[in-house]
């Protein structure tokens, strides 16, 4: 069988972290979010971390060649052999066309990319409310989905933050990046039949369905 190489993208808030942590106990696949490897990067105060900051904390993407270096590394190791789930990667052109080049030179191709659509105005209501525990980045959102104690992760009972990159006036610099930037990967894929669109406004066990759908039935095609 071959690998299910797949890339899960969509503007920020459209909801990759809660289908990450769903989809992460139904594929034996890694999950690979190059947001957070950046900010356990900036929390541990590594050289990475340092150059990545000042960009996320302004809502800018960190430039392409770190971004490309880090998940260059993370693609060799043994859990990605047999395939990968990408979150928040790739993000511009030059991103897409460094990963098709790794993945080539193994004799491997990205198997589809998934797009989870969210309006920008229903992103702005969703980040502005986001509140994410400190420990393990579990996510809540102040009015769909609070916690049972206020401030409080339900999960492993640390403080819930609110990301600096979820102020207003950053939310609305990473939309702008993100139609400048990452919406071009649309006609990329398109192009090569690999976009699967999935409608990120539908609740998030319904978006869940869909994409677990659209896998199963790429592991059946890749099967036969
Ligand atoms: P995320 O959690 O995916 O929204 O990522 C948070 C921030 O990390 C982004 O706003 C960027 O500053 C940075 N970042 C994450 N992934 C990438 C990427 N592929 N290219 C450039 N910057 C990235």
């Amino acid at each position: 069988m071959s690998e299910l190489d797949l890339i899960l993208f969509g503007p920020p808030g459209a909801g990759k972290g809660t289908q990450a942590d769903r989809l992460r106990g139904d594929f034996q696949l890694p999950f690979i979010s190059t947001g957070d490897m950046l900010r356990t990067n900036v929390k541990e105060g590594t050289d990475l971390g340092r150059k990545a900051q000042e960009y996320m904390d302004a809502g800018e993407l960190v430039p392409d060649d770190v971004i490309v270096a880090m998940v260059a590394d993370r693609l060799q190791q043994g859990d990605a052999q047999d395939g990968f789930i990408l979150d928040g990667f790739p993000r511009t052109i030059e991103q897409a066309e460094a990963l098709e080049k790794q993945l080539s030179e193994l004799g491997r191709r990205v198997t589809a990319a998934l797009l989870i659509d969210v309006p920008d105005e229903e992103v702005i209501r969703r980040l502005a409310g986001r509140r994410v525990c400190v420990k393990s980045g579990h996510n809540y959102h102040v009015e769909f989905d609070p916690p049972k104690h206020e401030g409080v992760c339900d999960q492993d009972g640390s403080r819930l933050i609110q990301r600096d990159d979820d102020q207003p006036e950053v939310i609305r610099n990473r939309l702008r990046v993100y139609h400048e930037k990452t919406a071009p990967l649309i006609e990329h894929y398109d192009e090569q039949g690999l976009m699967r669109r999935i409608d990120g406004t539908r609740p998030p066990a319904e978006v869940h369905d869909h994409i677990r759908a659209v896998i199963a039935t790429m592991r059946l095609e890749e099967n036969v």
